[in-house]
């Protein structure tokens, strides 16, 4: 097997993958996918057509009617039933229910199965959860990001309109959910970075040092 031209960024919510997932996939021309989009979409539709949390099966067979594809933006990005993402799904109540939902053994299969078609197109940089550990182990350099909490929220502070407090509430009930349900867990072989002191162009440059390192045939 070849290996895939893949970067891959897991862990915690506000740890700062999409911001890095985002700035590595210019620098290296590659197609950005960030899964957690693909989960929120779920549990977005399972909410507007009244589908349980609970039930696995229902959430799989709503799975099947969405379409993940790629954008034909530079880079090239999700979009979901051929659209781009919308501010829908950041909503609390997507972010309440999301960890729910990504908890059925049947629901984690199928987007599995969608990131690693994602990913094997053209490579990809993609961001999530579990990227490194089971949608591709073999990616030549997969990265774990950690902040502390007081940290990962002041940044989703920064990008939503809600406050520190709010914020903070909806991460730290995430956190635990997730803990919970699906522990964000460091990838074997996997390199952290600490981005708590970290900017974002000095996380970029350390990522792009790490590629110099592991993947130097992902450079362009
Ligand atoms: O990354 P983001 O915070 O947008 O992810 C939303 C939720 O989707 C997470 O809290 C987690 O429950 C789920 N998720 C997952 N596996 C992934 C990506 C996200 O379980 N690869």
């Amino acid at each position: 097997m070849t290996t895939p031209a893949v970067i891959t960024i897991d862990g915690a919510a506000g740890s700062g993958k999409s911001t890095l997932g985002k700035g590595l996939a210019v620098a290296l021309r590659l197609p950005y996918v960030n899964t957690g989009l693909m989960y929120r979409a779920l549990t977005l539709e399972a909410l507007q057509t009244g589908i349980s949390t609970d039930d696995g099966t229902a959430l799989a067979q709503l799975l099947r009617t969405i379409r993940f594809s790629l954008s034909e933006a530079s880079p090239p990005e999700l979009l979901i039933q051929g659209r781009p993402s919308t501010r829908a799904l950041q909503t609390p109540r997507v972010e309440a229910e999301v960890s729910d939902v990504s908890r059925h053994p049947e629901v984690r299969a199928l987007m599995r199965a969608a990131q690693r078609a994602l990913g094997e197109l053209h490579g990809a940089v993609m961001d999530g959860r579990d990227i490194g550990s089971m949608v591709f182990p073999d990616a030549p350099l997969k990265l774990y990001l950690t902040a502390d909490p007081g940290a990962r929220a002041a940044r989703r502070t920064a990008e939503r309109d809600s406050t520190q407090a709010e914020v903070e509430a909806s991460l730290h009930a995430r956190d635990r959910r997730d803990a919970q349900l699906n522990p964000p867990e460091a990838p074997s072989g996997a390199v952290r970075l600490d981005t708590a002191f970290l900017g974002v162009r000095e996380t970029l440059q350390a990522a792009l040092e790490l590629v110099r390192l592991h993947a130097p045939g992902l450079l362009p």
